[in-house]
């Protein structure tokens, strides 16, 4: 599905090139699992800690409910509080003064809003939405994010009214719309997220592997949603690292072996050379967008601006990345 790109900020539209498609994580994550063996997946084992065995050198997993697993590879995507990040002593993930409050509207009989993402933006409060298919829309807002209410947006029906209430300042004609969509919205969709990162200068000089143990996707390279790019990042890791381990050609090879082992390294290792400036630039500028729109200070805002139009002059250039066939 193509989509157009509008943003709206105060009155000036600006429409901008480049493709959008939106896909529920559901679809996605069913629609890797088919092609998995039977029984290659096991639901709900919390991970608690991660130690190389010392005689083996092997990683072993530990679950909250005492079970344990010997691994032969350990591939960390875990998200943005990796407790294999930590283990390979990446440094924490930080928190933007942002949070997320998202939904998905459905319409039965059609709603009327056109194939476009559209966003606006006042007060620091930014809401946006997108047109999935002909009856389902997804909406978000980016709202300064207050502590000493966690408890408080714990509640579906409070994060509504909430969200709600600090729209209230923005324009009757984007209110109306966005007070539909979030009155309508399946109550079950509704989540609110404080966003966070991996800070770009620790990206730039962090081991995201040791041995046979690595991360990829968030629990990696975490960044705030402001250019939607951290699970098409993802994505492309999963490229990426499945070409090298072909490349290696890592079947020819007896699985846990020693010379395994010695390749699986190998392909962690070109993995993080691929893939580490790609994701130190997107970071980079979502984490200058993220503080742009955070901050109130008039003067910050500048220097934010005058950074990204230094550092990224077209705005639009990550979309053109091609991370290479599978
Ligand atoms: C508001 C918002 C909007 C976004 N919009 C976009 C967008 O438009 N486009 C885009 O590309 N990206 C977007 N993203 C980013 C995208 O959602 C993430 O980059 C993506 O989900 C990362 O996928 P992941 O699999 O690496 O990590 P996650 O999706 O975080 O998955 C990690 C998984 O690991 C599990 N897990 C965590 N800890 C443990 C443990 N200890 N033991 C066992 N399991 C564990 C979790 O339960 C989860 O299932 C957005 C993010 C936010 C917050």
């Amino acid at each position: 599905m193509l989509l157009t790109n509008s943003f709206i900020y105060s009155s000036l539209r600006i429409r901008c090139d480049g493709e959008t498609r939106w896909l529920r994580r559901k679809d996605l994550i069913d629609t890797l699992y088919a092609e998995l063996p039977p029984g290659a997946v096991k639901f709900g084992f919390q991970l608690e800690s991660i130690k190389f065995d010392p005689y083996s050198s092997k990683p072993v997993l530990r679950f909250i409910d005492g079970s344990s697993i010997v691994a032969k590879v350990v591939i960390g995507c875990d998200g943005g509080k990796s407790i294999i990040a930590q283990f390979l002593g990446l440094k924490p993930t930080k928190i933007f003064p942002l949070c997320a409050v998202r939904g998905l509207t459905y319409y039965p009989n059609g709603h009327s809003y056109d194939y476009e993402f559209a966003k606006v933006m006042k007060d620091n409060i930014s809401v946006g939405r997108v047109t999935i298919d002909d009856n389902l829309v997804y909406w978000f807002c980016f709202l300064p994010y207050i502590p000493k209410d966690e408890k408080v947006w714990e509640d579906p029906e409070v994060t509504r009214q909430l969200t709600l209430e600090l729209l209230s300042n923005h324009p009757q004609e984007i209110h109306q719309e966005i007070h539909e969509l979030i009155e309508n919205a399946d109550m079950k969709s509704l989540s609110i997220t404080h966003m966070r990162y991996r800070a770009p200068w620790d990206l730039l000089t962090g081991s995201f592997c040791k041995g046979t143990v690595m991360v990829s996707g968030d629990a990696m390279h975490v960044m705030g949603p402001f250019l939607a790019q951290g699970g098409a990042a993802g994505i492309e890791d999963a490229v990426v690292l499945a070409r090298i381990m072909a490349q290696l050609d890592l079947n020819s090879v007896e699985s846990g072996s020693k010379v395994m082992a010695h390749k699986v390294e190998e392909s962690f290792n070109q993995f993080v050379k691929q893939r580490r400036m790609r994701v130190v630039r997107l970071s980079l500028q979502t984490y200058i967008i993220g503080m742009l729109s955070g901050t109130p200070s008039f003067i910050k805002k500048v220097i934010y601006i005058m950074l990204l139009v230094v550092l990224f002059p077209n705005p639009y250039n990550h979309v053109n990345y091609d991370c290479g066939d599978l």
